[in-house]
């Protein structure tokens, strides 16, 4: 493994490799405040030479052409992930007067969401360390893939959903076999609630937004979609939030690329959250802060818990966020069906609709990507 350490968001101190530190010991939980989140640092020198090295030879499918850059010794025979499809959407581009424009499908992975990526990472550090049982809080989409790549593994999955889960996801959960726990309240209930039991019963803990190693499976994404650009990275590159985790992700996968000499410059990153719910574009960009319903269940996030990692992102890569309304997402949710044959959820449509909202302040030769995250319909 090349993990040098691990260095908190906050304070900045570093800690050595941990497989179950999920917050800095100094900081702890942050109350009010942010969370303490720390991050996965490598021997960059070295990771580089064998990165480069494991694509060259591989130049295989599987995720583990990127070892060199996970916090996994070996990558274990998981459900096959990720090598998803990046769509030139001509129609759609030319409608909105971009001539590059592409959609990363990641509802082709396992359980038709980008989860799995985080979850093929995470599954691998459990069967690795010895970690029989394991948990996760999600509006749907984490806890299903949890409990489909637990199953595989022979892993026991526990976790912990939303009251107003949908039935079908409900039903995914139960088919995998996975230990449902459905809470009383919102997803921020459910994931104080996962927090609460998994620490007191010593579960392994899935939870993105803490636990650092999951935004490694997650940042793979970033490197798939500069190796099917040949390593020409894209200028804008856009994803839904609720957590942050995802579209931090993706900014620190394009970041460690041009560390490691692969790309020589980041994209843009845009963040796209429901304007009836807008915590993040609300603190970043001074938007008002809204807390109603949406459709947009994926990312309805009344407390994200990883905004310090987005920030530094957001900074590296002079990027943004932006909002859109529940309408606009349905209208680009049919598009993305009528016009790039393309089934996606409410909230992975978001990215497609804040594009129609800034195609003004575009010239229309920038290299555009959306990572349409997730492919289950059933939302609220
Ligand atoms: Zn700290």
């Amino acid at each position: 493994m090349n993990i040098s350490h691990l260095q908190c968001l906050k304070c900045g101190a570093q800690e050595p490799f941990n497989f179950d530190l999920n917050l800095c010991p100094r900081c702890g939980i942050g109350g009010e405040d942010d969370p303490s989140i720390l991050d996965v640092h490598y021997h960059y020198d070295k990771a580089a030479i064998e990165f480069k090295a494991s694509i060259e030879k591989q130049n295989g499918n599987s995720l583990a052409r990127f070892l060199p850059l996970l916090p996994l010794k070996t990558f274990i025979d998981v459900l096959p992930t990720g090598n998803t499809s990046l769509v030139p959407a001509a129609q759609l581009g030319f409608d909105l007067g971009f001539k590059n424009l592409w959609l990363k499908d990641e509802t082709r992975n396992p359980t038709r969401s980008l989860k799995d990526r985080a979850t093929a990472v995470f599954v691998g550090m459990a069967v690795e360390n010895g970690l029989p049982e394991v948990y996760c809080s999600s509006a749907g989409n984490a806890a299903i893939s949890l409990a489909g790549y637990s199953a595989l593994a022979g892993l026991k999955a526990q976790v912990f959903v939303p009251n107003n889960v949908s039935k079908t996801r409900l039903d995914w959960l139960n088919r995998y076999g996975a230990n449902v726990h459905v809470s009383s309240g919102n997803y921020d209930q459910a994931f104080a609630e996962s927090e609460e039991i998994g620490k007191t019963k010593g579960w392994y803990s899935r939870n993105c937004a803490y636990n650092p190693y999951l935004v490694e499976g997650k940042k793979t994404v970033a490197f798939e979609i500069a190796q099917q650009l040949n390593f020409d990275a894209p200028d804008v590159v856009m994803a839904p939030v609720g957590d942050g985790c995802t579209l931090a992700a993706i900014g620190k996968g394009f970041r460690e690329l041009r560390q490691i000499g692969l790309i020589d410059r980041i994209p843009k990153l845009i963040g796209v959250q429901a304007a009836r719910l807008n915590p993040l574009v609300s603190r970043f960009e001074g938007e008002a802060l809204k807390l109603e319903q949406t459709k947009a269940s994926s990312i309805a996030v009344r407390k994200p818990r990883n905004a310090l990692r987005l920030a530094r992102e957001l900074q590296e890569s002079k990027g943004m966020l932006v909002s859109v309304d529940d309408e606009e997402m349905l209208v680009a949710q049919k598009e993305l069906a009528q016009k790039a044959g393309l089934i996606a959820e409410v909230t992975s449509a978001a990215s497609l609709a804040a594009l129609k909202k800034l195609a003004n302040k575009f010239t229309g030769e920038e290299r555009i990507v959306i990572v349409v995250t997730g492919g289950r319909t059933d939302e609220a």
